[in-house]
Formats: C-alpha cells, sequence, structure tokens
C-alpha cells in the first residue's frame, strides 16, 4: 500500500512539474499579445519554442510514465475515487505525448507558424489558392496523428476528442440535425422581421464617443461584480480578446472602440466566464484533471452563459442600465433603457462573419464549418473544391452567399494552425449554456431578481458547486445529464432563442 501511494504522490509531483512549465508557456504567450514590442517576434517565438519542448519532455518523462504504471498496477481499493480520476486522465494524456514523434511535433508548429503568414496574406488578396497548399499539408498532418494514436470511427473524430474528450463527428451530427431542423426557420423569420424594420427606415442604435478610461473602469466593475477575482487576475487590452492562465493568475483581454463601447463589454464578460471557471477549479489538485475544465464545450458553457442568458438578459439590464447611463452621461443622452436593451440584443441579418454575429446567427456558421471539416476528412470533399462547396452552404444556411472569399471561407484563423474540429465546441456550448441556465431557473427561485439588483453570487456559486468544482471527471454529456438531469440537446437552446428573438 505504500509504494502504491508513494507512486500516486510521484505522479502528481511530475503532473504537477508538467502544469507549472505549461503555464510558463502560456504567460509568454499572453505577453506576447498584449505587450510585445514589434521587432521581438523572432526571439519571443524561441522562448517559446524552448519552453514548449521542455514541457513535452516533462511530459513524456519516463519517471511520470513509471509512476503511472505503478498506479495502473495497485490492487483494487488502493487507490480513491479522486486518484483514479487523476490516473486515468494521466494515462489518457501521457499515450497522446509519447505517441507523437518529436519530429512530428515540430513540423506541425513550423507550418502552423508558415500557414498563418499565408492565410494572412491570402485572406487579405481574398485568394484561396494561394492558401489551399498550407491546409492539404495540415490535413495530411492531421490524418498522420490519427494514425499515430488512433481513433474511434474516423480521423476527424481524433481531432474533436482533443478539445472535448468523449466527443464523436457521429454524436454531434446527431445534436446538430436537430438544432438545424428548428434555427433555420427560426432565423428565416427572425431576418424577415428584421428586414421588415430596415424597409420601415427604422435604424440601430447609433454610438458615439464613449470615453476610454470609462469604459475601462464599467468593465472592471461589471466583470468584477459578476464575480471575477481581480485579486487572482487583471485585465489587459489585446486585438483579439481571449482568457489565458490557471489558479491564481488569469489574465482576462479585451478591446476598446470609443464607438462601440458594447464590444469591450460583451466580450469582457465572455472571457470573466472563461476566467472564473478557472477560478473555480480547485486549486490544491493543480496539474490533475480534478482542476481541470471538462473539455472546451464545457468551458464555452460557462463564457456563454454569463455573456448572453445573464448580461443580454431584460433583468440583468435594469441593473446595468443606471450604471452605465452613470458612466457615460453624455453619449447616453436622450438613449431610453429600452433602446439599450435592445441594441445588446440586436441581430443583424446578412452577416457572413462568424466573430461578428449574434447569437441567434452564430450557430449557423459552426454547422456550416462542423459540415465541411467532417467531409473534408472523410475524402469526400477535396481542399480545391471547398471554396464552392462553402458558397453552397452559405446559400442553404444563411439564403446568401459570401461577396469574396475573404468574407467567406478564408475569414477564420483556425484552418491555418491546424486546429480540426475545435468550431463543434462553441454550439455544443451554447447548447450547454441554455440547458444549465434553464435547471438554474427551475432550481434558484428568484435569481432573475437578484440580476436585477447586481448579485450574482448565488448563480456563481451553483455554478461553482456543479460544474466547476467537478474538474475534468465527466465529458460534457455526462456533466449536463447529471447537472441538469437530461441529455445534452438542441431543445433548450432552441426554446432559448425563441423565447428571446422569436
Ligand atoms: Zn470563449
Amino acid at each position: 500500500m505504500a509504494n502504491e501511494l508513494a507512486a500516486y504522490s510521484e505522479l502528481r509531483a511530475r503532473l504537477k512539474r508538467v502544469h507549472v512549465l505549461g503555464s510558463v508557456g502560456g504567460l509568454l504567450g499572453w505577453d506576447e499579445q498584449v505587450n510585445l514590442p514589434p521587432a521581438a517576434a523572432a526571439q519571443r517565438g524561441e522562448q517559446m519554442a524552448l519552453v514548449a519542448e521542455l514541457v513535452h519532455a516533462e511530459a513524456t518523462a519516463p519517471a511520470l510514465g513509471a509512476a503511472l504504471a505503478a498506479c495502473e498496477a495497485a490492487p483494487a481499493g488502493a487507490l480513491d475515487e479522486e486518484a483514479s480520476v487523476v490516473v486515468a486522465a494521466a494515462r489518457r494524456d501521457f499515450d497522446r505525448a509519447t505517441k507523437l514523434p518529436a519530429e512530428l511535433v515540430s513540423e506541425k508548429a513550423r507550418l502552423s507558424s508558415e500557414a498563418y503568414h499565408a492565410w494572412a496574406a491570402a485572406r487579405a488578396a481574398r485568394d484561396f489558392a494561394a492558401f489551399a497548399p498550407y491546409l492539404e499539408k495540415h490535413l495530411a498532418l492531421a490524418r498522420r496523428e490519427a494514425e499515430l494514436l488512433g481513433y474511434g470511427e474516423r480521423p476527424y473524430d481524433l481531432a474533436i476528442d482533443r478539445h472535448d474528450p468523449g466527443l464523436t463527428a457521429a454524436r454531434i451530427d446527431t445534436l446538430f440535425t436537430e438544432l438545424r431542423a428548428g434555427l433555420v426557420p427560426l432565423v428565416r423569420r427572425i431576418d424577415a422581421r428584421a428586414e421588415a424594420a430596415r424597409a420601415r427606415g427604422e435604424a440601430p442604435l447609433a454610438l458615439k464617443g464613449f470615453d476610454i478610461a470609462a469604459q475601462r473602469e464599467l468593465v472592471r466593475r461589471v466583470t468584477e461584480r459578476i464575480g471575477f477575482d481581480y485579486g487572482r487576475g487583471r485585465l489587459d487590452v489585446s486585438l483579439h480578446p481571449f482568457c489565458e492562465g490557471s489558479g491564481d493568475d488569469l489574465r482576462l483581454t479585451t478591446r476598446f472602440d470609443a464607438d462601440n463601447p458594447l464590444d469591450a463589454l460583451y466580450s469582457s464578460i465572455h472571457e470573466a466566464g472563461h476566467g472564473m471557471y478557472e477560478q473555480g477549479l480547485p486549486r490544491e489538485h493543480a496539474g490533475t484533471a480534478l482542476a481541470q475544465a471538462a473539455g472546451m464545450a464545457a468551458h464555452e458553457s460557462q463564457s456563454r452563459l454569463w455573456e448572453n442568458q445573464v448580461a443580454r438578459s431584460r433583468a440583468f439590464w435594469r441593473w446595468l442600465g443606471p450604471e452605465l447611463r452613470a458612466a457615460f452621461p453624455g453619449p447616453l443622452a436622450g438613449v431610453s433603457e429600452e433602446q439599450l436593451h435592445a441594441a445588446a440584443n440586436a441581430v443583424e441579418p446578412g452577416g457572413m462573419i462568424r466573430v461578428d454575429a449574434d447569437e441567434v446567427h452564430y450557430n449557423l456558421h459552426i454547422l456550416l464549418r462542423f459540415d465541411l471539416e467532417k467531409r473534408l476528412f472523410a475524402g469526400a470533399l477535396r481542399v480545391a473544391e471547398l471554396p464552392a462547396a462553402w458558397d453552397a452552404l452559405c446559400e442553404e444556411l444563411f439564403g446568401r452567399r459570401p461577396a469574396h472569399a475573404g468574407e467567406g471561407v478564408l475569414q477564420d484563423v483556425h484552418w491555418s494552425g491546424g486546429a480540426f474540429g475545435y468550431f463543434p465546441s462553441y454550439t455544443l456550448g451554447n447548447m450547454m449554456a441554455a440547458q444549465l441556465w434553464a435547471a438554474a431557473r427551475a432550481r434558484l427561485a428568484g435569481i432573475e431578481e437578484n440580476f436585477s439588483r447586481g448579485e450574482f453570487g448565488r448563480l456563481l456559486g451553483w455554478l461553482r458547486a456543479e460544474v466547476h468544482a467537478r474538474g475534468r471527471r465527466e465529458d460534457a454529456f455526462a456533466l449536463t445529464r447529471r447537472v441538469t438531469g437530461e441529455d445534452l440537446g438542441a431543445k433548450a437552446l432552441l426554446a432559448y432563442l425563441e423565447e428571446r428573438y422569436g
């Protein structure tokens, strides 16, 4: 028994080293996007590559493998439930890390760096053919990875499982088919109404001249109020908002636009949702699965729940409206609370860009990408045919086509980094968020009145207990089932969108 326990302590110490080194790399990445002098990109690249190499060496260390094997060889009952979770997840991660040859890992890193620049130039020139060879190479690498690591039914399953353990293309297919059947007619109805309003000459609210320092202060106040702990985190500015870090050091970023204060506000609330999830993971278990998120869909469910279900609600705006007015008396003179709430919930028919999409249209963008990735991996679609397939699917889903490849097939950065299988997490996160929200509303009586008074602790406490404290014990399906009593599905998201926008 003592031996097994010693092996378990050794395993935890080894996992902690991987985690701590990884967090150094994360911090370098954060700094690159927030603070880096223009000439320092190559130097930072060297630092990050070396740290990545060290992380890989720690993650594949024979001593880690030996401790893991000793834990697995322990007699039944020697490890408790928590330890069993840690050992099972460590095995999965260790096998993933050791089965990939270092040569393939560095080839992917090199290709991603070249492909990123090629993608940026191709997007600006609206020239898909210039990017196509890089996409071919990434697909070939992804297939090789799947061969080396093994996969479920199809190579695409590995790409998905990487971001969301336990998920497969077949399971997503079932969920997305259900979503599409309800979403497309709903979007058509909402689009028609928005276009009729536009035809009547109703223009969206124009917001102008919102002082950046005042925006920064408001964003901080709001994110702190919903529960982000600034004693263990901070907020900075970057080109694209993101959240980085873990434990006691969470870094949120946003961007400010004097003529669009809602952009900084909602992107910050979104990133704070990710940050609060990380802050709620039990830090005494850092480095183990007990202190890791359940997957990207679960992560996205936390950011979306705060951003959409909470912060776009009427109840939230009863609290936020006066806060906003106090921060910006000048620019908001003559603007009613009703207009502000409507601006926060505006839908934009015909938008072809995913990152600018409202929450109604957003999921159509994901259905499109999932369908194309699936066909690419299956060999049913060739890279050269991708732009035509993209445009045709846009026509089916949105009722219109992008004007050029820059607002079509070339718009997202993901494929330049070989990040296949990531897109579905966004919509699965939306589904989970809607289901968690329905469960929270049913169990926490009067929760919306809390929001009206700027009180969010009850909701956060519930999420802490039901989701955050559980770490990576369950996949998205098991988590949703346990918390809500229902299987992960499209019903709650469709009902939520119908209620708010229908
Ligand atoms: Zn997110």
